[in-house]
Parts: C-alpha cells; sequence; structure tokens
C-alpha cells in the first residue's frame, strides 16, 4: 500500500508540483517550517460565549448544555495568507492532497483527542450534489487521514446532508446562517445502534459562528448521542 502510496505521489508531483504556498519549498504544500510558526488557536475560552473554559477547548456549562457539545479544538486561525489559500485550493482547485496534510496536522496536534479508544471520526456531511460537483467532501478526506494515523473508526455516513444549502462563509450574518441550515441535516437510522455510546468527533474545515457544527450535535443528540465533540482546522472571525 505505502509503494503505492509513493508511485501516486511521484506522477502526481510532476503533473502538479507541490510546493509550500508560504515559502515555495518543494514537496509540501505547507512545510514544517512554516507550520512551526503558524500561531496556535488559544482553545481557552468558551467558543460560543467567551466565559473562560477550564480545560482546553472545552465549552462553559450553560454552552454545553444549550448546544449539547462539550469540547471543541481548533488548530488556527482562518485569517492568515497560507491558511486561506490551503483551504480555498483544496476545496476549489481539488488538490484533495491538502486535506490528508491537514488530517495529519490534526492528528498530531491533538493526539490526546483520540486516547480513549472508543472514539468515532464523524466528518461535516456535503450534499451529494455539491459533492458530485467537487468530486469529494474535504471534510471527510481529512478525517480518513486521522483515522489512518491513529487507527480509529470514521463514519462518513451517520449525518447526512439533506438540504443542499448554500455555502455558509457566503451567507452575511448569524440569523441567515441559521435559516439556511434550518433542518439541512438527518441521521442514517442503520448507523445510530453502533455508533451512539462513542466518543463522536466531528470534523470540519472551517469554523465560523459554529452553525454547522451546532446543527450537526443537535441532530445527534435528538437521537440520544450524548458525548459530542469537534475537531476543525481554522476559525474565522474570532470574537474573543
Ligand atoms: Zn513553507
Ligand atoms: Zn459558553
Amino acid at each position: 500500500m505505502k509503494k503505492i502510496k509513493k508511485i501516486f505521489d511521484f506522477f502526481y508531483n510532476l503533473i502538479y508540483p507541490i510546493k509550500c504556498f508560504d515559502c515555495k519549498k518543494n514537496h509540501y504544500y505547507f512545510c514544517p517550517d512554516c507550520l512551526k510558526i503558524i500561531p496556535n488557536y488559544l482553545n481557552n475560552r468558551c467558543l460560543f460565549c467567551g466565559v473562560q473554559s477550564l480545560e482546553s477547548g472545552d465549552l462553559c456549562i450553560k454552552c454545553k448544555k444549550l448546544y449539547h457539545l462539550n469540547n471543541i479544538q481548533i488548530f488556527t486561525y482562518y485569517d492568515q495568507e497560507i491558511i486561506k489559500k490551503l483551504i480555498y485550493e483544496m476545496k476549489y482547485n481539488s488538490v484533495f492532497l491538502i486535506a490528508r496534510d491537514i488530517g495529519i496536522i490534526l492528528a498530531k496536534k491533538f493526539k490526546s483527542l483520540f486516547y480513549k479508544k472508543n472514539c468515532l471520526l464523524v466528518p461535516v456531511p456535503m450534499h451529494k450534489a455539491k459533492i458530485k460537483k467537487r468530486g469529494f467532501n474535504q471534510t471527510y478526506l481529512i478525517a480518513q487521514s486521522i483515522s489512518r494515523y491513529h487507527k480509529i473508526p470514521i463514519c462518513n455516513d451517520l449525518i447526512i446532508k439533506t438540504k443542499n444549502t448554500l455555502p455558509q462563509m457566503s451567507q452575511r450574518n448569524f440569523l441567515k446562517r441559521q435559516d439556511n441550515l434550518k433542518n439541512a441535516f438527518s441521521l442514517n437510522k442503520e448507523k445510530i445502534q453502533d455508533s451512539k455510546n462513542k466518543k463522536i468527533i466531528l470534523i470540519d474545515d472551517v469554523f465560523t459562528t459554529g452553525t454547522t457544527i451546532k446543527s450537526c450535535a443537535e441532530i445527534l443528540n435528538n437521537y440520544g448521542f450524548k458525548n459530542l465533540n469537534a475537531l476543525i482546522f481554522a476559525r474565522k472571525s474570532k470574537k474573543y
């Protein structure tokens, strides 16, 4: 398998030479030197209300109850040229190898999240019409990469996007975002039984106001899921 991957990487690199988006070094889109100096997101406050939280990434007691989420870890801030470029190229120029690298970055940085054996990675779903257009769901590719790294299972079709919504990032305000995602998700009934008692880790690439993650958590909670968490690559418009 490793050999096939190496051969694939070799030819891929011939057609699309890989260079760091920042320093232009070969072989990486985001090289280890640039990765080292990127500011880590400060996960020291509740993501939704700004209250100082005790553990890194934890929501405050009030928001935990309100949104049915325990912990949300974020790697970095979206508002940096290299991060914007990585996300853009991954999504809109189909550079899907970026998703693999983002997965490895998250897997290494947040090792402690995966210690407990009963984790289940759940990528934030994309509507099937959008997957057809783009060719892939980047959150699934990111999750796949984490899954391979830590050898933990992944369930790509536990949550299904039933409504083909407008991109959340294009929605101007919170109410528009909320409205856009109303009844947009459903659960795959066949997968509920096996996943219900697991520690769910929702995987997403960008966090804006959190409406997507909240909507996913809400539907999981409606079906009795209890241990809900999220791991996200970058946060846009940090308030606190
Ligand atoms: Zn670099
Ligand atoms: Zn809070």
